[in-house]
């Protein structure tokens, strides 16, 4: 379980692939996975950091969508409630069940959470059983006081499941193609599709760690770039489409813990809910319309107070929440599939557009709706490239064995052991790991066992120094905010002290061998980053 990952734009040498993929959120990653273990060549390139835009503005859930049934759609509430089950077997360090509560259920509601469990008919059938999903409950307010689930008149009870970390589990994706030879390279921009006649046959990449520009031909190029989707398409006249004029913008803030199990608000601006998250509250998301350039679209402090108003007007809070009670916020912009004036009720159904609808061969664009069925997704744009390649593909598998490092049968138990044999550190340092790192948990321990002031702990989860070290060498972290925001949850809650902050950046500039003017400018990048917008 010693994977590196390595950049493989530094030592391309112009070879084809079957396939290249534009973009490295979880479409192009799930998508790489797909394509290698099917025996296919294929190579991923990502502008920024992978799992870094779309991806990780999620709300963490893994989910059928309850509210799509009163949209009627059965078929992508069934789709996501089987990958649902899908993914906590595949990835059961990162995938777990988790309960929540919908205060005053009307009629529909609870027509809607009956539809729900029947199309959950599946959910126990999980390869850990500590994974498997109960049916909902609804309970009047004797009971929901006697089982601590909150002080209402009445609610149902039931269960969805979380991602502990979005942007680890589109890693998890990435690794495990990797383990199959697909090649992939972060920081790395596709400035332009190359020709030939009416054919894309490759992209023109720009690696901008290295400043190299290269071109990488391909059979087929899929264009998985997410919200960015038009811009590419817009780099020809040959596949150009009209932008579209308005996108939905999605934001969450993190707060001090305000509830203890995820409670759904549903006002007139849509819902919301408060979860429970690395010990605090997870409030979101919004719906918000942004009328700007993909590009340019950054957290607003007036998109967070506008939030502050709607929880605060819509939701049982006993006391007002301000400005002073957030201590980080992230977002971003759906890549929606419907350009509707109504961003809330659009679909948040997958497309698939192969363009030689338009006469152009070798080009796919696949936009994806949720991150919880991106996987199926991979498998019907694999379905679509099998059809333009003559060439035979092994047996699909992303559904009937784990993800890389997370070979882990019942993860409670695997846990408690882990726990005794590494008595050397605390329980909370070895149960973050496992969760977050599966089984290459113990190149983390070893980096610590052998330096030992890597050991030192950093958080309240036990999050160790080790682990900066162990993304920079085996992960491919670039940039601070990599480390901060994207392998481990350091940033996740926002500016640590200035000594833990000190320590974190000391060890990333060393194994960086970074001058002392760059580690200046990077702190500086970093804690802007990590601050609320002004
Ligand atoms: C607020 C919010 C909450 C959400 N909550 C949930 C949830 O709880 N559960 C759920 O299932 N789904 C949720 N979703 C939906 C989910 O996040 C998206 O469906 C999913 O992340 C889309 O992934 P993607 O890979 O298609 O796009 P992205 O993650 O945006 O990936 C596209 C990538 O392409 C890269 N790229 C763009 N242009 C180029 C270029 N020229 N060269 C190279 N790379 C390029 C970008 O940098 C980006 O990393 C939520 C979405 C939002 C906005």
């Amino acid at each position: 379980m010693n994977l590196k990952l390595d950049r493989f734009i530094e030592t391309y040498k112009g070879e084809e692939f079957d396939v290249t993929i534009i973009g490295g959120g979880i479409t192009g990653a799930t998508l790489a996975y797909e394509v290698a273990s099917r025996g296919y060549t294929v190579a991923l390139v990502e502008k920024k950091d992978f799992g870094g835009a779309t991806s990780a503005a999620t709300g963490k859930l893994i989910h059928g969508g309850l509210r799509y049934l009163k949209q009627f759609e059965i078929g992508l509430v069934r789709e996501a409630l089987k990958e649902r089950r899908i993914l906590s077997n595949i990835a059961p360090n990162l995938v777990y069940p988790y309960p929540m509560v919908l205060p005053k259920p009307g009629l529909i509601a609870r027509i809607g959470l009956f539809v729900y469990d029947l199309l959950s008919f599946d959910s126990k059938w999980t390869w850990d059983e500590s994974k498997q999903i109960p049916n909902h409950q609804y309970l009047k307010r004797k009971e929901l006081n006697q089982k601590n689930l909150g002080d209402f008149e009445d609610a149902a009870y039931f269960y969805d499941a979380i991602c502990l970390s979005p942007e680890r589990l589109t890693l998890s994706f990435l690794k495990s193609a990797v383990s199959y030879g697909a090649k992939i390279a972060n920081y790395t921009v596709v400035e332009n599709l190359i020709w030939e006649d009416k054919a894309v046959v490759g992209i023109l990449v720009h690696d901008v760690l290295t400043n190299q520009k290269h071109q990488i031909r391909s059979k087929v190029t899929i264009n998985a770039s997410g919200p960015w989707t038009h811009n590419i398409l817009s780099k020809s006249s040959k596949t150009e489409q009209p932008m579209p004029k308005k996108r939905s913008e999605g934001i969450y803030i993190i707060t001090k813990k305000l509830t203890n199990l995820m409670t759904l608000y549903v006002g007139d601006k849509g819902h919301f809910s408060f979860a429970p998250w690395r010990g605090h509250s997870m409030i979101g998301p919004t719906e918000k319309s942004y009328f700007g350039n993909v590009e340019d679209w950054k957290l607003t402090k007036e998109s967070i107070t506008e939030f502050i108003d709607y929880i605060n007007e819509t939701s049982h809070l006993k006391e007002k929440l301000t400005m002073d009670d957030v201590i980080f916020a992230y977002g971003g912009l759906r890549p929606l599939v419907e350009s509707s004036d109504d961003t809330y009720s659009a679909s948040r159904r997958s497309e698939l557009y192969d363009h030689v609808r338009d006469g152009i061969q070798g080009l796919i664009t696949a936009a994806g709706g949720k991150y919880t069925t991106s996987r199926h997704f991979a498998e019907s744009i694999f379905k679509q490239i099998q059809k333009k390649l003559d060439k035979k593909s092994g047996e699909a598998i992303s559904a009937k064995q784990h993800l890389y490092a997370s070979q882990i049968p019942n993860v409670e138990i695997f846990i408690q052991g882990a726990k005794k044999q590494n008595a050397d550190f605390s329980e909370n340092t070895i149960d973050y790991l496992i969760r977050h790192y599966g089984l290459q948990y113990e190149i983390i321990l070893e980096l610590a066992r052998k330096t030992k002031n890597l050991a030192a702990v950093l958080n309240a989860d036990g999050e160790i120094l080790a682990e900066v070290v162990y993304v920079i060498r085996y992960e491919m972290a670039k940039s601070l905010s990599d480390i901060f925001l994207r392998r481990t949850g350091l940033g996740t809650l926002g500016i640590l002290s200035d000594e833990i902050m000190k320590v974190i950046i000391d060890t990333a500039a060393s194994e960086w061998n970074w001058s002392e003017d760059t580690k200046k400018k990077e702190t500086e990048i970093i804690y802007k980053t990590l601050k609320l917008p002004v």
